[in-house]
């Protein structure tokens, strides 16, 4: 969908540029218009001047009198002088013979001068000014002479120029959202069945799935009018210009229907309407109520259907959701290892690949990264190709890629000083030794030292063979066994602890209490529900529902779990003791490693 960006530049832009124009015409243009080496002189040297014949031409003006003189060799001066009161001055010229004339000057015409005054700077001040209507109406996001006026835009079919073949994975999405394209195209084959097509349906799931792509694709596969508005488009500066925008685009869309209207982010009008501020919400409040009424207000088969997109379903009102309205909901979710294998070769037809690439191990590699992730993934790749002078994307470009967008960019001028350095390489080491001596722990696949703009000071990373749709209570745990195993090494080894481990314990005890709340992986819970998500899609924040008692039993547990999984690390860390200097010391000395390498000096 080729939105024009408007480009967005600042006022002072436009001074500045009508000062340079300003500069230009006094520096080059003006000048030109003047004549040039003119001596100014008094009236008494005109005289003199005159009587001593040298003067040839003179020109009376309004004002000043112009003359040229010569000299013997021919050479011609310019002077200028005031004019004088003297009745006398045209009997001297005749009497000098010199040639003269009262002239108008004519780069001073009436007619130029009143072009130069007036009209230029009308037409410089009415330009400024559109200029900044301009500016002006963008930022308030539509016309301000026709308020109300909705700016959906009407994106047609040849527009989008996305089809369902730019979209990978998501087969089920695609699948909802083809019938819905089916039944644009031919009502009456639903009609004779009696069937009736939901009115709408809502793209739910985490940012970056390819939700907005969908709705472009469904336009570009549909061949009807499609009327694409953003949520936060709605949200207007005057009260009640929300109400009026749904309404003018329902109006619209069902004069051209059949047709798609596609709301993105829904979520910024469609929020549950119990939380009562202080009249705060009255606008949104207003703008969701009429899209409620619109959405009553025509029956499907009009042939208008409405799509919506959201990250946040559970923050919806419930009337959205309800039969007749949103009635379909279609799931967006985080690709597998096969969908991001596929998006990762539609985006990897845009860019040069090396031949024999392996798109499966990145997307492997990659596994919980969004489609946005991995269209990035595939351009920073491509970025490192061209920063090494290579003509096409190779495997490593991808890999370092993939480290990118996972942890930052390598920070090639940190200092770290060599007992940190080495500290950290135990910390790394730790961890791999942990992953590697468990059972139900994905393979080493690589270790690093080198810091990462993202404050990584190193990383050891593990790709699974496969992917699990489920996770055991032993994985869960042996996870939080590799977590603790960094800190552990640097309690063996040097008897204190370190900053390093912030993250290690973040995440371990977030495994842990997911174990005890939710995943009912605990004896003393059993299967009580002991959280509530509250946003599915966006980081998955938990909130307790148990008593304040049950809070603190909540983290004894955690607390107990954690306990067992540091001292499992410590035992396995005790018991490869030899193996855990030795890899520190090839690991500092190479800074990376690969997990091959890893495996052949633990299991020599
Ligand atoms: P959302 O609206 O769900 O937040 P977008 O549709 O804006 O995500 O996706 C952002 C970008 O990510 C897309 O423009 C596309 O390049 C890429 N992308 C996401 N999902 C997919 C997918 N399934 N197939 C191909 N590209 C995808
Ligand atoms: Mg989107
Ligand atoms: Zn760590």
């Amino acid at each position: 969908m080729k939105e024009q960006k408007n480009p967005k530049k600042p006022i002072y832009y436009y001074y500045i540029a009508a000062l340079m124009i300003v500069m230009l015409l006094n520096a080059f243009v003006f000048p030109l218009l003047v004549k040039q080496n003119v001596t100014q002189v008094d009236y008494g040297t005109f005289l003199t001047q005159i009587e001593s014949g040298k003067v040839k031409v003179v020109e009376i003006e309004e004002n000043q009198i112009g003359f040229i003189t010569a000299d013997e060799e021919g050479k011609e001066k310019i002077y200028i002088t005031g004019r004088m009161d003297d009745p006398e001055l045209v009997n001297r010229l005749h009497k000098a013979n010199i040639q003269f004339s009262k002239v108008i000057p004519r780069q001073n015409s009436p007619l130029m001068n009143f072009i130069l005054t007036w009209i230029f700077p009308i037409v410089i001040f009415y330009g400024i000014g559109q200029i900044l209507a301009n500016s002006m109406q963008k930022r308030m996001g539509g016309n301000a002479m026709t308020f109300g006026k909705s700016n959906a835009k009407v994106y047609v079919e040849a527009q989008t120029g996305k089809t369902f073949a730019d979209v990978a994975g998501q087969d089920e999405a695609k699948e909802a959202l083809t019938e819905i394209v089916d039944f644009l195209h031919n009502p009456n084959k639903y009609k004779e069945i009696g069937a009736i097509m939901p009115k709408g349906a809502l793209l739910v799931g985490p940012p970056g799935t390819g939700k907005t792509l969908l709705a472009k694709a469904v336009a570009g596969e549909a061949k009807v009018p499609f009327f694409s508005i953003s949520g936060s488009e709605f949200v207007e500066m005057f009260v009640g210009m929300g109400a009026a925008r749904v309404r003018d685009l329902f109006k619209q869309a069902q004069q051209k229907a059949p047709c798609i209207v596609f709301i993105d982010e829904i979520d910024t009008i469609g929020k549950k309407r119990d939380n009562g501020g202080i009249g705060g919400n009255d606008e949104r409040e207003q703008t969701l109520n009429q899209l409620l009424t619109e959405m009553d207000g025509f029956n499907g088969e009009k042939g208008v259907v409405i799509l919506a997109a959201t990250n946040r379903p559970e923050s919806l009102d419930k009337a959205l959701l309800r039969p007749g309205r949103f009635d379909r909901r279609v799931p967006v979710e985080l690709p597998d290892l096969s969908g991001r294998e596929a998006i990762l070769k539609v985006h990897g037809k845009n860019v040069k690949l090396d031949q024999d690439i392996d798109l499966n191990a990145i997307a492997r590699a990659s596994s919980g990264a969004s489609g946005a992730e991995l269209a990035n993934i595939i351009n920073e790749g491509a970025l490192r190709a061209v920063k090494c002078d290579r003509k096409y994307v190779t495997q490593s470009d991808l890999e370092e890629a993939v480290e990118v967008v996972v942890a930052g960019y390598q920070r090639k001028g940190a200092v770290v000083s060599p007992k940190e350095k080495q500290i950290i390489a135990y910390h790394e080491i730790g961890h791999a030794i942990v992953a590697a001596k468990q059972t139900e722990s994905a393979p080493v696949h690589k270790i690093t030292i080198i810091p990462r703009t993202s404050g990584a000071l190193g990383y050891t990373m593990q790709i699974s063979e496969g992917e699990n749709v489920l996770m055991t209570k032993e994985e869960a745990f042996n996870k939080i066994a590799t977590y603790t195993g960094g800190r552990a090494a640097e309690e063996l080894i040097f008897g204190t602890y370190t900053s390093g481990a912030s993250n290690d314990i973040e995440q371990a005890t977030k495994i842990a209490r997911m174990m005890v709340t939710r995943l009912g992986m605990s004896k003393n819970f059993d299967m009580m529900a002991l959280e509530t998500v509250s946003n599915q899609y966006l980081g998955g924040d938990a909130s307790l529902i148990c008593s304040p008692d049950t809070a603190s039993k909540i983290d004894e547990e955690v607390l107990s779990i954690i306990k067992k999984a540091h001292e499992k690390a410590i035992n396995i860390l005790k018991d490869n003791l030899d193996k855990l200097h030795e890899l520190s010391r090839y690991l500092i000395e190479r800074e990376t490693i690969t997990g091959d390498e890893f495996m052949e000096i633990l299991s020599r």
